[in-house]
């Protein structure tokens, strides 16, 4: 018998969904690259019901269950008196999600001498330690590309919504004003700007897909470049350096992995060396900037706007600057998280454990460490 400690969001503030807006979500056939959709033996769970929060509990209630094993979930995470701490001792399985990060620390990983499995419901693995999971023998997985397009959606939209005014236009319409003036002074069209991206991976390269029928002309830099014909394709721009594109580009939006490499990456220096004016959109990771620098950029006028959906740490404290600073349409951590993604990465999640509590290998593009070494889409993003 296995335990598993499941760390998920908490439950709406008005109780779990009796009904949806929508009766369905669509079907996919697969990913943009041909990889298939999670291929669990079941689900026990109808895609679009919220399974990301406590009560949701990813759908996996009956499968522990049935199988056996003991189930812990909660949303009690921080600190040394949280549920999360204390059912860690003796967990065989950790399952978080990005948006409400159990941060497995060195110490935390410490302290978990039964810890063999670390699953990241969604993508993005950097609320663990991989060095101290290495150490420890631990596999960690996450559900590559399952969320990957709902991030690429969320980033085109908080690019207009900041490059159009959006957010104070509709506070305007809610507060009963008509202010056209006061909406428009800071409005502009995107079309004929420049637009890049910090990492042209699965969304990176699916951003630059959907900003290009709005007539901007198109930016990237990566460690690779992309193949000639989809540059071709996309009428894109290859920038050696961060730095190359962060001076050519009206909006940078950052979608490369948390790594040593990308950690501070938009400090004082480079934001300054962007043109007056600029948009910056994050949607990969709040460390990949330095906090204060983008606070003082808004103010000071440098940066235009600032938006994205990830902070650190999260939940961030109710008076962190980003929440207050001037110009930004900041969300909470929501982006890779919509009923239509949790149907996708809920299955990944139980693909995984299937696999894993049978004694079969989990899919390389699932793996992120595993044998004491960063393996599968692990050793590429974190390398
Ligand atoms: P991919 O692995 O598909 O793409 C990452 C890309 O980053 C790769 O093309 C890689 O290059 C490139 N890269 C790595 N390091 C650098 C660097 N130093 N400079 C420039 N490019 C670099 O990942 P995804 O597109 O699926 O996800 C990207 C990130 O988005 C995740 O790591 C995660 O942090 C974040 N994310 C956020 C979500 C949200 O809800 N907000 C949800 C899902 C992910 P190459 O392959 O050429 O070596």
């Amino acid at each position: 018998m296995a335990k598993c400690v499941m760390v998920l969001y908490p439950d709406p503030v008005d109780g779990y969904p009796p009904r949806y807006a929508r009766d369905s979500i669509p079907v996919l056939d697969g990913y943009p690259d041909g990889s298939t959709l999670p291929t669990p033996s079941a689900v026990d769970f109808t895609p679009g019901e919220l399974l990301g929060c406590v009560s949701g509990a990813l759908g996996l209630r009956k499968f522990f269950a049935d199988n056996g094993h003991e189930l812990v979930v909660t949303s009690d995470k921080d600190g040394p008196d949280s549920v999360f701490e204390r059912e860690l001792a003796d967990a065989d399985i950790v399952i978080s999600q990005p948006f409400w990060p159990a941060y497995l620390t060195a110490e935390r990983i410490a302290r978990a001498p039964k810890l063999k499995l670390a699953l990241t419901a969604g993508i993005g693995s950097d609320h663990v330690d991989l060095d101290a999971a290495r150490k420890h023998g631990i596999t960690v997985a996450e559900e590559t590309y399952s969320n990957s397009i709902s991030v690429a959606e969320h980033t085109v939209l908080q690019t207009l919504a900041l490059v159009r005014n959006f957010v104070p236009s509709h506070r305007y319409a809610v507060d009963g004003g008509w202010n056209i003036a006061d909406c428009v002074a800071r409005a502009y069209d995107v079309e004929g700007m420049d637009f890049g991206v910090i990492a042209a991976g699965r969304i990176g390269r699916a951003v630059l897909e959907r900003m290009k029928p709005f007539g901007v002309r198109l930016h990237y830099t990566d460690i690779h470049r992309l193949p000639e014909s989809v540059e071709q394709e996309l009428g894109v721009t290859f920038h050696p350096d961060v730095a190359s594109l962060a001076r050519a580009v009206d909006i940078v939006s950052i979608h490369s992995p948390l790594y040593a490499d990308t950690r501070g990456m938009f400090d004082e220096q480079l934001i300054g060396s962007m043109r007056r004016g600029s948009y910056l959109v994050n949607t990969a990771r709040a460390e990949e900037t330095v906090p204060a620098a983008v606070v003082a950029a808004l103010e000071s006028g440098h940066l235009a706007g600032y938006a994205g959906d990830v902070w650190y740490p999260q939940p961030p404290a109710a008076d962190h600057a980003w929440r207050s600073m001037p110009n930004h349409a900041m969300t909470p951590h929501v982006s890779g998280s919509t009923l239509s993604a949790q149907a996708r990465y809920a299955a990944g999640t139980r693909e995984i454990l299937e696999d894993w509590l049978a004694g079969r290998p989990i899919r390389p593009e699932y793996l992120i460490v595993q044998g004491g070494e960063l393996a599968g889409t692990g050793a590429h993003s974190y390398r």
